[in-house]
């Protein structure tokens, strides 16, 4: 079944592309054309919800949206709903990342999660959400190339490295972001 997916970002489409290929994932054409939809929720729910509804008026098929980010319990949950902005709007991964760096130095609590909400909608109408999550470490410093985001300070014991140190795959196999798009393939599956 077609199913519109609604985002900008480079390293959640790559992790798209992994999802069961049933569940036919296209990119919304003229994505970057359409209004932005303002992320002004305070939860992964609230903004998955604002995105989903708000670009399925645009699609003509199923459409969804998510939302994402970390929660590192030494920070109370920060950044949170502001991880892809941590370090102000439009910041880079690495500008994140320092910063990330620098909040925690000296922190006795390093245990963080990976939180995903993808929601679903059809022509501006909510069907449902789903929800993952995967708790890590932040380490001191980086280490890997792959992923994109936080993952080269996501240390995950049971891999025993990072999310940028482990292929894409097996990220995907344990990630948040995969734990979601199954919860969706299911529903979906469930909907033909
Ligand atoms: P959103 O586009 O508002 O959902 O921003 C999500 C942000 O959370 C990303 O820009 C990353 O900074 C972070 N993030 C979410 N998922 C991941 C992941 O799988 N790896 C690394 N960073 C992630």
């Amino acid at each position: 079944m077609k199913l519109y997916c609604a985002t900008g970002n480079a390293g959640k489409i790559r992790e798209f592309a992994l999802a069961d290929p049933a569940l036919d994932i296209v990119r919304l054409e003229n994505f970057a054309a359409i209004p932005a939809v303002e992320e002004t929720g305070s939860t992964f729910e609230e903004n998955a919800i604002l995105k989903a509804v708000g670009y399925s008026a645009y699609a003509d098929s199923l459409l969804f949206a998510e939302d994402s980010g970390l929660e590192a319990d030494g920070l109370g949950g920060a950044p949170g709903v502001y991880s892809a902005r941590f370090a102000g709007h439009g910041a880079t991964d690495a500008a994140n990342n320092a910063l990330l760096i620098e909040r925690l130095r000296g922190s006795g609590n390093r245990t963080a999660r990976y939180v995903c909400v993808i929601a679903l909608a059809k022509r501006g109408g909510l069907l449902n959400t789903f929800r993952g999550e995967v708790e890590g470490r932040i380490l001191e410093s980086p280490r890997g190339e792959g992923g994109f985001g936080y993952d080269p300070l996501f240390f995950y014991p049971p891999f025993g490295c990072t999310f940028a140190e482990t292929a894409a795959e097996r990220k995907f196999a344990v990630s948040h972001r995969g734990q979601a798009l199954r919860k969706l393939a299911a529903f979906v599956s469930r909907l033909s």
